[in-house]
């Protein structure tokens, strides 16, 4: 089952290339790491599958750069954030003493946000990065791994699990458990990237050009962001699907005015504003942007 697609368990795929690695992952992968894509469902994945060790994980992990974000980025996340939360709360008809978890919690900003609207809280997250309002005693949080912990049945009215599955091994699996502990016509918000996105294309257009053909655009499972899974309208929706949940809302999203988010002295902000811009506004006009979401809920 190693070599079968994690999402549909198919045996069928399309080798791809190489990933580009980092300083780090290149000092312990020792096999021939292949990104594929599978010819039932079109998830993409890395073959033969990862075996790193949690000590090698959080290797990669810590060296993650955090870059200072801008006012308007932060302002900006905080808006999204509620409106999310806004949408949830529709399709939970208004209902009251909301349960609310949020799996990969994070510096903690959705806890934050759930307890100012006088929601049960509950945070998970393998480290524990929280910003010092979200570790207030009122927040349940856990330090764990997702599916190595106990959470009740039929509990949580809204789970939230963004930019969560593009990093696990078993998407399903996570899916399985989170509809285990989610209620009845309780609400699920999943976000991912969108591997299909027009920035890939113009990546890969990019990686030839510099002549590194053997190297693809798709997932980054040895270099930042860590992506070992990725997802494009179909492989999603298939997902959806496998694991029976019902979609209220599916679509395409972009951050299009992303350069915003480095102050005008730096160089991101005009690598952003003159690159990255114009993709992402004919991505956003063709809906090929970079993220896919869903606001999902348990029938049965
Ligand atoms: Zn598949």
């Amino acid at each position: 089952m190693v070599n079968n697609c994690p999402v549909c368990g198919s045996k069928g795929y399309v080798i791809l290339g190489k990933s580009k690695t980092n300083s780090i992952s290149d000092k312990f992968i020792n096999k021939d790491y292949n990104v594929v894509k599978c010819n039932n469902c079109y998830s993409y994945f890395v073959l033969p599958q990862i075996e790193f060790s949690n000590e090698q994980w959080s290797l990669l992990y810590n060296s993650e750069y955090f870059s200072c974000q801008s006012k308007w980025l932060i302002k900006q996340r905080a808006k999204e954030l509620k409106q999310r939360f806004d949408k949830a709360k529709y399709y939970l008809k208004d209902k009251n003493n909301i349960k609310f978890l949020d799996v990969g919690a994070g510096e903690g900003k959705t806890l934050i946000e759930g307890i100012g609207r006088g929601w049960e809280v509950t945070g998970i997250d393998i480290v524990d990065n929280r910003i010092e309002n979200a570790k207030i005693n009122k927040i349940k949080f856990t330090k764990a791994k997702f599916l190595e912990h106990e959470f009740p049945e039929n509990y949580f009215d809204f789970i939230y699990l963004d930019s969560v599955l593009e990093h696990v091994l078993n998407p399903i699996e996570y899916l399985i458990k989170i509809k285990r502990i989610l209620k009845t016509n309780g609400i699920l918000y999943v976000s991912v990237p969108n591997e299909d996105s027009l920035f890939n294309d113009v990546r890969r257009i990019v990686f030839n050009v510099i002549g590194r053909k053997g190297i693809t655009e798709k997932l980054k499972p040895f270099d930042s962001p860590y992506h070992v899974i990725g997802f494009s309208f179909t492989s999603f929706k298939y997902l959806m699907n496998k694991t029976d949940l019902g979609i209220k809302y599916f679509r395409n999203i972009g951050r299009k005015f992303d350069f915003l988010s480095s102050p005008p002295n730096k160089k991101a902000f005009w690598i952003s504003l003159f690159f990255l811009f114009p993709i992402e506004i004919v991505g956003y006009l063709i809906k090929r942007d970079v993220y896919l979401e869903a606001y999902l809920t348990k029938e049965k």
